[in-house]
Order: C-alpha cells, then structure tokens, then sequence
C-alpha cells in the first residue's frame, strides 16, 4: 500500500495508538517493539476491539487482510505517515529542545499562543520517536500553529525528529548536565541538542534565542533570529526584560507590563522570558500574554506548592539532573523561610560522571548548611559526611521507616529526584 493511501485511511480513521489498551473504535493500530512487549501479538485482540487497521511488521501475526497492513518496519511506517500529515496540514511548528524547561515552556508558548491562534502542542510529555510522530498525528486541519516537544538522550535523535517534524522555528531551551551517558559528556549534550540549530541553518528556517545564553548565541550563529534578553548590552535584543525576579514567584517586566506568575525559580522566569518572546514574535499583546501566563498553573509534580496542612512542599519530583538539580537548590536556598528540609533522590543516566555529580549535590548543600535527607544507591555511596544535619538513605524503604519513627511538621521541603526514584511517594510521608 502507497503512504498517500494509508494516509487517506488515517484521515478516515479515529486517530492512531500504539498502546492495545487505549485501542478506541476506528482506531489505527501501529505495533511496536518494546524492551518488554511486542505489539504484534495483540494485533487480533484490537481488531476485536474496534481497530479499523493494524499496521504489524512481524509475518507470523498477519491472519487478517482486510484490517491489517503488513509492513517492513511499523515504527518506521509510522514515522513516515507522521511526516506525510504534517507536510498536508501545512502549517508552521516550533520545535522545543534542550536539557530542562521543555515541557514548561511549551505549555507557556500554548497559553500565550493561544490567546489569538488555534495551536496545538505535545501531549504531556510525548517527546520522543514515537510521541513526536503521535503529536503530529494529533495535528488537525484548523490549527494554525502546532508545538512539538523533542527530547533526545543520544546523538542524531533530535535529527531524526527534525527531519519528521520538520520545524520552522526553534528553541532550545538550554544546555544542560542531563541525560550525560548516552550524549557521552557535557560536549554530546551542546552537540546533540544543536542538531536543531543544524536543521533550522539548511533549511533557511528561524531561531527563537536567549541571547543571555552564550551558548545559545554561539551555535546559532548564521541562522535568522529572534531573540530576548534582560541585559541592556545585548544589542540585538529583540525582546528586553527589564526586570526578572524569582521570589516567592517567578516575574518578568517588559516595558512596563509586569507579568506575574504561579512558577517557583529564577529558571521559570526564564521560560515566560522565551514564551513571551515567542508570543511577542506572533503578534499577540503584552496584555495578553500577561493574562495567559498568570493563569497558568503547573501540574505534574514540575516545581508545584503543595500545601499538605503540616508542610509546604515545593514538589518536583517529576525528574532530576545535575543541571536542573542545582537551579532547583539555589532557588529553595534564597526561600525565605527558616525551617526548610531537602528531600533528594537520586539522579539517573550519569554514565562514569555519576559519582561527580552527586558528590557536587551533596557539597552544595553541606556548603549551604540545609538539612537534607538523600535517597538512593548513588547517594548513599557518599554516606561518609558528618554534618549532622544530612542522613543517607539506601532506598526509600528506608525513608518510609525512618519518617515512621520521626514525624516531620512545619517544615519548608524541596522534594526532587529522577523519575525512576518516585519520590512523590513522600508526600503520604510528611502529614
Ligand atoms: P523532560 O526531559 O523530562 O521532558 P523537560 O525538559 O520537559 O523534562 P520540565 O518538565 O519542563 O522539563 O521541567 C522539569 C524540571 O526541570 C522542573 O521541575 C525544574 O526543576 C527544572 N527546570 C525547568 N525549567 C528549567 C530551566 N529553564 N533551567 C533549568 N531547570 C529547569
Ligand atoms: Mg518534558
């Protein structure tokens, strides 16, 4: 079958899924291969449950011709559909990157965008090969801008997801410590995350820029820009901040519009620095970004107060690196509060930097003299220290016993950690 007709399929269709358990009637059915699951072994269970096609790369499953569709490679099929319906839609798409912030700022750019445009962005946090290509399945025929999240861990990743979204602007949040194994070092990430400035570059298309960045303005150099900055020395300063502050939440001035906001950290302020930028560029008023921004409230555990009755909790346990591990310390530091706790996990896909970046977490806040409990097997390594105010936990087992025998009230506590340690599992703990 052409593409072109397995696209006239999918405009027909409900939508595409790759998950058998979220099949809904009319759906396209793509079976992946996973660590642990083969898709292709339920192609007959979701055609009983309502697929109108089962796109499968594996011969031994193909038992229906009439509703499903054998192909070479089903993630490379499906891919190569996403490119097809983003090349009929048509419309302009921004392309977020970089090692923290993206999921924030692409929520911030939507608000904003859509004070005055029908936009679409990535779901939660479908960044990779397979939510790229979902989100831009996702696209419809009315939306005039589209913002598709890209994460990578590896080299020519973000190349790829270029070459199938095929963005006409871009933004790289920053450059981070994340995500080092797999990039091979600090010099893989700036590398890696540039391949967007790369496709921007040949393809004559734009840059949003933190000019403030001077990393940013290095590997940009040559494409067209548009570009903020809250320094008065960066001339070609597109949009200037003339103030941003972090405390108790992040605000930004423009002109003499302040725009408030319900995010914690000087690094949010960053990211309503770039959507205001963005929204600036699309013609939308200061007013209104003011107004989207304000409104907006982080969910999913992303630098989010949480108010338990005993404790205020500023909880981001949605992920950690060493990057965004320390914007997240000197941020709780500066809260003005007197008893502040940190509960920190630990940070995963360090590769042979693991034990140094760890060991830089703990000398920070031994420096800073904040209480701290760390959780985890990287953590517990450096079990070694005799502040007194520090305990090493091995797991979070041992946590949960210890917070059995200790009852913590009336505190100010930072909770942060790698997905995989879970530590939103400690807000049952600490009421
Ligand atoms: P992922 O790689 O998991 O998709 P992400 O890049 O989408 O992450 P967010 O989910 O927006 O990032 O934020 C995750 C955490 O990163 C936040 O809770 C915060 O601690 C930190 N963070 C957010 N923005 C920045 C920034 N501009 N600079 C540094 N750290 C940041
Ligand atoms: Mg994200």
């Amino acid at each position: 079958m052409k593409l072109t007709e397995l696209h006239k399929i999918f405009r027909e269709s409900t939508g595409v899924t790759t998950d058998s358990r979220n099949i809904k009637e009319n759906n396209i059915f793509f079976a992946l291969k996973g660590d642990n699951f083969d898709g292709n072994e339920y192609a007959q269970e979701v055609i009983a449950n309502g697929a109108k096609l089962v796109v499968i790369d594996n011969e031994k499953f193909f038992t229906d011709k009439d509703k499903m569709l054998l192909v070479e490679d089903s993630l490379q099929t499906l891919q190569d559909l996403a490119k097809l319906h983003r090349e009929y839609i048509g419309l302009p798409i921004i392309a977020l990157t970089g090692s923290n912030g993206k999921t924030t700022t692409k929520e911030l750019i939507h608000v904003v965008l859509q004070q005055k445009y029908n936009t679409q962005a990535t779901i939660g946090n479908l960044n990779n090969h397979i939510g790229v290509p979902l989100t831009l399945l996702a696209l419809e025929e009315d939306t005039d801008i589209g913002i598709v999240e890209m994460g990578a861990n590896h080299q020519k990743e973000i190349e790829l997801l270029c070459s199938i979204a095929q963005p006409d602007f871009g933004y790289i949040t920053n450059f981070g410590r994340a995500h080092l194994e797999g990039f091979g070092g600090f010099e893989g990430v700036i590398k890696g995350k540039s391949e967007l400035y790369d496709y921007l570059l040949d393809n004559q298309k734009m840059a949003f820029i933190n000019q403030d960045d001077e990393l940013q303005v290095k590997k940009s150099s040559g494409i067209r820009q548009f570009g903020f900055s809250a320094k008065r020395e960066n001339e070609n300063t597109d949009v200037y901040f003339n103030h941003i502050e972090a405390q108790p939440m992040a605000a930004v001035s423009v002109g003499d519009i302040q725009i408030n906001s319900q995010l914690t950290g000087v690094y949010n302020a960053v990211n309503i620095c770039a959507a205001t930028c963005i929204g600036t560029f699309f013609g939308i008023n200061l007013d209104d970004i003011k107004q989207a921004i304000e409104n907006y409230t982080p969910t999913n555990n992303r630098s989010q107060w949480v108010d338990n009755g005993s404790n205020k909790i500023l909880l981001d346990a949605y992920n950690a690196n060493p990057s965004s591990m320390k914007a997240a310390l000197t941020n709780f530091f500066q809260l003005q509060y007197t008893d502040k706790l940190l509960i920190l996990g630990d940070m995963f896909e360090l590769g042979n930097e693991s034990g140094i970046e760890h060991q830089r977490i703990v000398d920070l806040v031994t420096e800073n003299n904040t209480p701290a409990y760390f959780i985890g097997k990287e953590f517990y390594k450096l079990c070694n220290n005799d502040n007194e105010k520090i305990k090493f936990f091995a797991d979070f087992e041992d946590l949960k016993n210890y917070l059995h025998d200790h009852k913590i009230a009336n505190q100010t506590i930072l909770i942060k950690g790698s997905r995989g340690m879970q530590l939103e599992r400690a807000l049952e703990l600490l009421t």
